[in-house]
């Protein structure tokens, strides 16, 4: 057995790359940038007002009062996306809306609430005469140019996981594309004489399959494009047809089964025959065999993971090992998930010492003292999927020791 950060150390080193793909920035969310974005010019590109009201010299409005107003004449309205033609001069304004460019010779914006327009009189026209209620300061309600971004300034490093906020970002900066890793396309095989996907009848010896759909969603969550590719036999030579007719279409293939040590493993078996075959007893429970393989695709090399098959490891090698792959390749710079240091409210026990570090599945809440509490679900046996689909979260418990309730644990959120 190795331990499972050898594991992962040897999955990664093994990842082909892919290129990167300029996308559209509404198609790029949760993408990973490739290279810093710099912005050509400043946001915002021009002085403008922050608030609806009237644009002045901020000198004439020192002695402005409620009861004493100062009166200003109306040069006129200025509209976000429109432009005043003549400056503010002493004892004039022009009435601006909230996104307008800040008329010249102005140096202040009282805000509407603090005037008083005389009754009857047509808003913000020409000729009109306003009542400043109270003093301005110079630079109030104006929004500088250049106060969120600046020319030149990087707003986006290389290696950021794109936000819905940053496509904003990048719209903010005129960006329109935006060169990022390309989300994988990923194939998923489900391999097993036994598996019955019409929801049909069972005959003796057969089950209903379980992980093609979960495997599916998971590939979603994880920012990928994933294709059914159906169910194979546990015959060697479909198995072999089906991996090399989905080489074309796909960067990476999931396979779920086929990887024990039984007497018919045929994703270890066609592995081998292809002479591609890392062939991992991991040391983790569930989820102890994992195999893998690049293969040489008619355009690029194409990643094979091959996960256990019982639905519970399945799930588990998914989240431990086969995303960390998958981000990785996908140019994450952390391509493990977060992990919580939560109090276990239970005992999280385990069945006996076989060297291997346990990932009970857990439920999580947040206790009143703002920590992350786990409890175990019942029924931690690898078949048990039914169980752990209530659980959120995998608690860690090494091997020689069992957590006590009230002690820490380290927890992993699940997708
Ligand atoms: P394997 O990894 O192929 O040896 O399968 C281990 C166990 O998981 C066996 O009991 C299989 O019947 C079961 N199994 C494998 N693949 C699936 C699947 N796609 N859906 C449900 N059970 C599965
Ligand atoms: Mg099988």
């Amino acid at each position: 057995m190795i331990e499972l950060a050898d594991a992962r150390r040897t999955l990664l080193a093994a990842c082909p790359s892919i290129a990167p793909v300029a996308l559209p920035v509404a198609r790029a969310d949760r993408c990973v940038i490739v290279a810093d974005v710099v912005a050509t010019h400043a946001v915002p590109p021009f002085d403008n007002t922050s608030v609806d009201g009237y644009a002045v010299q901020a000198a004439d409005t020192v002695t402005a009062t409620q009861d004493q107003p100062v009166h200003l004449d109306v040069l006129g309205s200025v509209l976000a996306g429109s432009v005043a033609d003549r400056p503010v001069e002493p004892g004039r304004t022009w009435k601006v809306m909230t996104g307008a460019p800040l008329p010249a010779g102005a140096d202040a914006v009282v805000m509407v609430e603090r005037t008083s327009a005389r009754a009857g009189s047509q808003l913000g026209a020409a000729g009109d005469q306003v009542a400043i209620l109270a003093p301005a300061r110079s630079g109030a309600g104006i929004r500088r140019a250049g106060s969120d971004v600046r020319t030149g300034e990087t707003v986006l490093a290389a290696g950021t996981v794109l936000r819905p906020a940053h496509l904003g970002v990048l719209g903010s900066v005129g960006a329109r594309e935006v060169l990022v890793y390309r989300r994988l396309r990923v194939g998923v095989l489900v391999t097993g004489d036994e598996l019955v996907t019409d929801g049909g009848e069972l005959r003796p010896g057969q089950i209903h399959e379980s992980n093609r759909a979960m495997l599916m969603a998971l590939l979603v969550r994880a920012n990928c494009e994933p294709m059914d590719l159906g169910v194979a036999s546990d015959d060697v030579a479909d198995l072999e047809q089906r991996l090399r007719h989905a080489m074309a279409a796909c960067d990476v293939i999931v396979t779920s089964g086929g990887v024990s040590m039984g007497d018919s493993d045929p994703v270890k078996a066609v592995l081998e025959r292809m002479g591609r075959l890392n062939w991992m007893q991991v040391a983790i429970r569930p989820a102890k065999p994992f195999a893998f393989g690049v293969l040489d695709g008619p355009s690029a090399p194409v990643l094979v993971l091959g996960l256990p098959g019982n639905p519970v490891s399945s799930l588990v090698s998914f989240e431990l090992i086969a995303r960390p792959a998958l981000r990785h390749m996908m140019g994450h710079v952390e391509p493990y998930g977060p992990s919580v240091l939560a109090i276990a409210d239970e005992q999280l026990g385990r069945p006996l010492a076989d060297g291997r570090t346990a990932f009970l599945r857990v439920l999580s809440r947040i206790g009143p003292d703002g920590r992350v509490h786990v409890r175990p679900v019942t029924g931690q046996d690898s078949h048990q999927l039914s169980a752990s689909a209530s659980a959120d979260a995998l608690a860690e418990v090494p091997d020689d020791r069992t957590v006590q309730a009230g002690e820490d644990v380290l927890v992993y959120p699940l997708s």
